[in-house]
């Protein structure tokens, strides 16, 4: 599935005025590709992802989800694209204290469809792909960051969606523990084909240009997208290094 954003403006209120926090922004991005969107603080990026994620209308400006122009679909129907097609992994990891890692995963599907055993092993599998086989029955404060960010993107999986939306997965993380969450990130949806966009302030995180890191990168400031670098291209099914 993928995300098309055209000519996007959002604007919220801002004492007598308005704030432009998103200025006619141009941005797609293909079934598998996995790009980052950098700035600075106060640039726009949160705000991206969340008309991106269809939790926010934009002023004006078009957001194809799959191809479905959002601003056509009901709330209801917006919502069933967010539950059935889109993932997100926020910046706060938003873990519940009192509930395991496994516990966590198993919140992202409504428990009554589909046969719990079916879910349990399924989310089991998800922890061992981000690594956290043997910490499947650990509470929040039993984890570290990094893990706990691990169980966010297993969590943000579970529905399989089609689009996963991430920001800043790394900024509690130091560098090391930042580029591993890039790469397994990279891994896990470019194997699904997610169409997948990552924000982050730290664009040495994201390890731009490396075979582990991001497919594109786009800069942003003040609402605006400076320029796409792409390090790779879509050749059919699949992504090749881009000269240069
Ligand atoms: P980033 O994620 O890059 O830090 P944001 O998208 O959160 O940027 O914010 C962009 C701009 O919009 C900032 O100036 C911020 O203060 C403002 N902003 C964000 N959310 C709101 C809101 N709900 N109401 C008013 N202003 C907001
Ligand atoms: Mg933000």
């Amino acid at each position: 599935m993928s995300l098309v954003l055209s000519d996007v403006t959002l604007s919220y209120p801002d004492g007598d005025g308005r704030l432009t926090a998103l200025d006619r922004i141009d941005l797609t991005v293909e079934a598998g590709e996995f790009v980052a969107v950098t700035g600075p603080s106060g640039s726009g990026k949160s705000s991206l992802l969340a008309v991106a994620g269809t939790l926010v209308a934009p002023d004006s400006g078009t957001v194809l989800v799959g191809g479905v122009r959002t601003a056509d679909l009901s709330a209801a129907e917006r919502a069933r694209v967010r539950r059935d097609h889109i993932g997100f992994v926020f910046q706060q990891d938003n873990l519940l204290p009192p509930l395991t890692a496994l516990e966590q995963v198993l919140l992202a599907v409504d428990l009554r469809k589909g046969g719990r055993r079916a879910h349990r092993t399924r989310a089991m599998e998800l922890l061992e792909q981000v690594g956290l086989a043997d910490a499947a029955d650990r509470r929040p404060h039993q984890l570290s960051g990094g893990m706990r960010q691990r169980v966010n993107i297993a969590r943000s999986l579970m529905g399989s969606p089609s689009l996963l939306l991430v920001d800043e997965p790394t900024s509690a993380l130091d560098r090391e523990r930042g580029r591993q969450i890039i790469a397994l990130l990279a891994g896990l949806v470019r194997e699904r084909g997610v169409a997948t966009v990552v924000v982050s302030h730290d664009l040495d995180a994201l390890d731009p240009g490396n075979r582990t890191g991001v497919d594109a990168t786009a800069s942003i400031a003040d609402g605006r997208i400076l320029r796409v670098e792409r390090h790779r291209s879509h050749v059919g099914a699949r992504f090749v290094e881009t000269a240069g």
